[in-house]
């Protein structure tokens, strides 16, 4: 067995079959100095299985003419390995998209409060299912059942997963082997494999369509109804407007006609918001106070949007139907945990007090921040990035749009400021540069559009992270290892 101390032989006076030989064993690895770290940080059997495959990797390319390594260079190169390996896929990164509710970058970042409310709870038992003052058995919906309450006008409240799992457990419970009435122009894709027809089936509801894409009436409605009908059913159109000669029948006719046929109005709100947005001039979305007031027997709304919280689906109204849903088996298989329910909980109490929303939940803020201040910020990075892209990239300030994302008022953008990279004399491709942001310790995800990539800057609350992420860029023109953390 190779000592721990072994040296390389001059090279060039070897066979190719004695300078493998010449490669330590695993064990000697094991052995040097440089393993106990390994060991110590990743187990013996992690340990193990890295330097094997490194000594794999070694011996292909002694075989193509590299030196042989030693057992403290192939334990450095392990450790690497592993520390490549163990940079989570989900560790920070930063949102430049210009889309503040990203779906596929985990939609809202949490409030501080939500934040260390959720940490709480992991870190100890917390009264869950469990009345303090009675010693009796509680309900964990308890926690956010009268703050529903409170902020909607509803007189009760649940909570599951998510707004997906909130329509189908309603439907299910509803409308179990009956009818559901809908619209033609509410039959909505959310994405993925969210399709409404779809939901219905699986909860078991049969679709009944009324009306035309562009116009449904109230007598589209009341000649659908039957003795089969379990439910009414009403989509918010959130990722897409229909325009033009158009005709729907708002909330408030349906929940009469549901009312007069003895039957519940179910009115899906998708984001649904607690407030009224306009004032951080957004266009208005239905609050979901109105949905309410409205006459609808159940609403339905998403935690994770508009209002700025984890992921959840909310589902208010009244208390004969909230109690039905919660009788639902499916109930419980769509519950959600402790960590959720401390987040939900200090994020709902932030809009008791809606003066000092947009200084406390991260995605109001980042609506609410105005073009001048962004602008500025634009100004601070530039020549940072522009240093750290010479020679091959010229950075510029510019103007873009932001959008809100998840299908929350599609159609309207927020004016905002970002920075633009181009590639200078074709030395540095757009793609390459963008791997290369994502291939950070931080990664940064900007866009791709009209032979640049721009950052939008809305998102960017910790610029000495930013700082210190871009300048972790390997000078340019060298050849980026793409996907390696720095
Ligand atoms: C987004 C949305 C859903 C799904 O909500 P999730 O929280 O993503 O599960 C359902 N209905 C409408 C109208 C939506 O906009």
């Amino acid at each position: 067995m190779s000592s721990v101390s072994e040296k390389t032989v001059p090279e060039e006076e070897q066979t190719l079959d004695a300078r493998l030989r010449a490669l330590p064993s695993v064990s000697a690895v094991l052995n040097a100095s440089q393993a106990s770290n390994l060991v110590h940080r990743f187990g013996r059997h992690v340990s193990t299985e890295a330097i094997r495959a490194t000594l794999l990797e070694t011996r292909q390319a002694i075989k193509l003419g590299a030196a042989v390594l030693d057992a403290e260079c192939v334990a450095r190169q392990t450790l690497a390995r592993l520390e490549t390996n163990n940079c989570s896929g989900l560790r920070p990164l930063f949102n430049l998209t210009g889309t503040i509710l990203h779906t596929n970058l985990g939609r809202a970042v949490l409030a501080e409060g939500a934040i260390e409310a959720a940490n709480a709870s992991m870190r100890s038992a917390v009264a869950l299912e469990f009345d303090l003052a009675t010693g009796k058995r509680g309900e964990r919906d308890d926690y956010v059942r009268s703050l529903l309450c409170e902020l909607t006008g509803a007189e009760d409240a649940t909570v599951v997963n998510n707004n997906a799992a909130a329509v189908f457990l309603c439907l299910n419970t509803l409308a179990l082997g009956r009818e559901a009435i809908v619209s033609r122009g509410e039959l909505i894709e959310i994405g993925g494999a969210f399709r409404m027809p779809d939901i219905m089936a699986r909860a078991g509801t049969k679709m009944v369509e009324v009306g035309t894409t562009n116009r449904t009436h109230a007598r589209d409605y009341r000649a659908a109804l039957s003795e089969a009908t379990g439910v009414i059913l009403k989509v918010h159109t959130s990722n897409y407007r229909i325009q033009g000669f158009t005709a729907e029948v708002g909330a408030a006719e349906l929940a009469s006609i549901a009312r007069e046929n003895n039957l519940p109005l179910l009115n899906d709100l998708g984001s649904g918001t607690l407030i009224d947005v306009a004032r951080f001039g957004l266009k208005q979305e239905p609050t979901v106070r109105e949905a309410v007031s409205q006459g609808a027997g159940l609403v339905t709304f998403s935690g994770d949007k508009l209002l700025g919280g984890p992921q959840a689906g909310f589902i208010v109204g009244e208390r004969g139907l909230i109690a039905e849903v919660n009788r639902n088996p499916m109930k419980r298989a769509l519950r959600i945990d402790k960590i959720r329910l401390a987040a939900i909980e200090a994020t709902l109490k932030l809009y008791r007090d809606p003066d000092r929303l947009s200084e406390r939940l991260p995605a109001l803020r980042a609506m609410a921040r105005s073009q001048a201040d962004i602008r500025a910020q634009t100004q601070r990075l530039q020549p940072v990035l522009a240093r750290s892209l010479a020679p091959c990239y010229v950075v510029e300030c510019c103007d873009c749009e932001s959008q809100i994302g998840s299908g929350a008022l599609p159609l309207d953008t927020i004016a905002s400021a970002g920075l633009v990279m181009r590639s200078k004399n074709g030395c540095g491709g757009l793609e390459k540069l963008a791997a290369a942001l994502r291939g950070l310790k931080r990664p940064v995800i900007g866009r791709i559009a009209n032979g640049g990539l721009t950052l939008d800057l809305r998102c960017l609350d910790d610029e000495d992270e930013f700082v210190s992420a871009v300048t972790g860029l390997e000078p340019w023109p060298v050849e980026l290892s793409i996907g390696q953390p720095r």
